[in-house]
């Protein structure tokens, strides 16, 4: 076994070493420690977060600087806010015995002077975000020309983030001559090419799929219809009842609209993104890293450097957009030695993007059944048993003894059991026997939905005359009625008016909402329709547009499809627009600290 001693390091940074507690080097520390300790040369590394890589870097960079120079003479650059503190952080443990060392971060959202003050005592390394260090750049509160070495921490994320051209920026006021050492958990084109750009004959280095935490990782995928995405949500949540997790939305609107829903039934949840406060999104934090959060519901973007150890669950409520960001998500769980679990909730067009995942990750999702309701309802009562079990009885209680006792005279244990625990049970109990069920068989072809007796079909009075497809019709539904982008399905434009399905729970919004409803000056007319547009094949293999197509030469024609008889004119009065649809649909619970 090879010692940190042996990589070369100085008695400073070993002192530190061991105070931090590290026995032995990790494979990118092995790897990339001896070899900048040794040569002046550029770096590209290919290691993730958890590998050990800030101190990859950290170790030579301290070693290599002059503690008793104020010249600033190293530079990296991280994505994130959360990133740039944690690195300087580690940086400030692993040099805490390097008399004279300053490092400053330089970070978004915190006062610029204070940061510039900071520098001006005389700064050896600094850690910076992208966008604040061009900022300070601009401003001429810091000089950078003669840094020795620069560091492109994630350097993916930092270009899937839009940090491209600050980037080259930055650099371009750096000296030629100095060393850059670039780490990214992947290598799309991008990195490659600027790996490319701005280095010379790199040492090229790739740690194995993250070292020991990656086995740890399992990772499972449970199909369901795309509008019940958040119904699954809940029951992976309520069959995990310890679950310690964050949730992956795409958008910051879902992000939000998620962890709202599940606030309002009774999880204890949280939303972290880009348009929440410095603050806000530092309380969000704060009360997960105290577990008063069980579900943090994040966009990538804001999830980036989050370093809880503990994480049991990553869901994936949806998939990214880039299958590489998976990488990034699922290797928030399995940290520090603990297993964990990455799940993904899919609708059938997306499985294919399993198989792509499943390439990059070199490891094999299993595919899970949705757990049933009373799967569920016995987890729950289980999970409560054994809780009652461990429980230490709290003597503070024995003063109201008696009057318990009185009351539960004629009880016997066996009938106090059950009836303490139906108190708990009967709350998901009664929910889960009416829920449907959300499972879903992947033999269709193409996404088509089977009708179904949970689906309402619309008819609406406009379409391509009012310039519409069925993805901008989807998209108004969607926004008029705050839906998600699930919600509104099988929309089918017709020449004057078109077709949309919405879950059969939906209704009443639908129609209270369209009642009276103006757009453009207009009526927009909302009724339901008998036909439940369910899939675009007939049995003998025909498809409704070829019949169209062979009476009228037309693809599709208006007349054909009237067929979809409308049956009930929408009335009642207006709901409120604003309260979302998932009320009938969800067990209340308690929240849980
Ligand atoms: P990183 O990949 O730099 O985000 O590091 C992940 C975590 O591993 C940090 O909390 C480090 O303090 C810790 N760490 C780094 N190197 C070692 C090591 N050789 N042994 C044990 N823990 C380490």
């Amino acid at each position: 076994m090879i010692t940190f001693q042996e990589l070369g390091l100085n008695q400073d940074l070993l002192n530190a070493i061991t105070d931090l507690g590290f026995t032995k080097p990790s494979e990118v520390q092995e790897k990339a420690i001896p070899a900048l300790l040794n040569e002046e040369r550029d770096l590209v590394a290919l290691a993730q977060t958890g590998t050990g890589k800030t101190a990859a870097f950290g170790f030579p960079m301290l070693q290599k600087i002059d503690v008793n120079s104020r010249t600033t003479q190293g530079l990296i650059l991280s994505p994130t806010r959360e990133l740039c503190l944690q690195i300087t952080n580690e940086l400030k443990l692993y040099g805490k015995y390097c008399k004279g060392l300053n490092v400053v971060a330089v970070y978004g959202g915190a006062s610029i002077t204070e940061q510039a003050k900071q520098i001006k005592k005389g700064a050896q390394i600094i850690v910076a975000t992208p966008g604040r260090m061009k900022d300070m750049i601009s401003r001429k509160l810091v000089d950078i020309s003669k840094i020795e070495y620069s560091v492109l921490d994630e350097a993916d994320e930092m270009l899937n983030m839009g940090f491209y051209e600050d980037i080259t920026d930055i650099l371009s006021y750096t000296p030629e001559d100095k060393s850059t050492w670039l780490f990214s958990a992947t290598m799309p084109k991008e990195v490659a090419a600027i790996a490319r750009k701005f280095m010379y004959d790199p040492i090229e280095i790739t740690v194995g799929n993250r070292n020991e935490s990656t086995n740890q990782v399992s990772h499972e995928y449970y199909l369901v219809n795309g509008r019940d995405r958040y119904l699954a949500l809940k029951r992976l949540a309520d069959a995990n009842p310890d679950i310690f997790s964050v949730i992956f939305c795409r958008t910051k609107r879902d992000t939000q609209k998620v962890a709202e829903k599940l606030v309002e039934d009774g999880y204890s949840a949280g939303a972290l993104h880009g348009d929440l406060s410095q603050n806000q999104r530092d309380l969000v934090m704060k009360a997960f890293r105290n577990k008063q959060i069980q579900m943090l519901v994040a966009t990538d973007v804001a999830a980036r450097g989050i370093d809880v150890d503990d994480i049991t669950h990553v869901i994936n409520y949806q998939l990214p957009d880039e299958i590489e960001t998976y990488t990034h998500r699922s290797g928030r769980t399995g940290r520090a030695g603990k297993t964990g679990v990455s799940m993904v909730i899919v609708a059938k067009s997306e499985v294919r993007k399993i198989k792509s995942i499943e390439r990059i990750i070199k490891k094999q999702f299993e595919k899970k059944d949705m757990p049933s309701g009373m799967e569920i309802c016995e987890v729950q009562l289980m999970s409560l048993a054994n809780k009652m079990h461990n429980t230490e009885i709290n003597h503070e209680i024995d003063a109201f003894l008696d009057s318990i006792n009185e009351l539960f005279e004629d009880t016997s244990k066996e009938e106090l059991i059950k009836k303490f625990f139906s108190v708990e049970f009967s709350r998901f109990y009664d929910y889960y026997k009416k829920a449907k069920d959300l499972a879903v068989t992947d033999s269709s072809e193409g996404g088509d939905r089977a009708p179904s007796n949970n689906e309402t079909r619309y008819f609406i009075n406009v379409g391509r005359k009012d310039g519409y497809d069925w993805m901008s019709l989807k998209d108004f539904i969607k926004e008029v009625l705050e839906l998600g982008r699930d919600d509104v399905f099988k929309v089918d434009v017709k020449d004057s008016f078109s077709f949309f399905n919405t879950d059969k729970s939906m209704e009443k919004r639908v129609l209270d909402f369209f009642t009276d409803f103006k757009y453009n000056d207009r009526f927009v007319n909302v009724e339901i329709t008998e036909n439940k547009g369910g899939g675009r094949r007939d049995r003998s293999g025909r498809g409704k547009k070829r019949n169209d197509s062979k009476r009228g030469g037309r693809r599709s024609s208006d007349s054909g499809n009237r067929s979809e008889r409308v049956g009930r004119r929408s009335g009642g009065p207006k709901s409120d627009r604003r309260r979302s649809g998932s009320g009938s649909d969800r067990p209340r619970r308690s929240r849980r600290k």
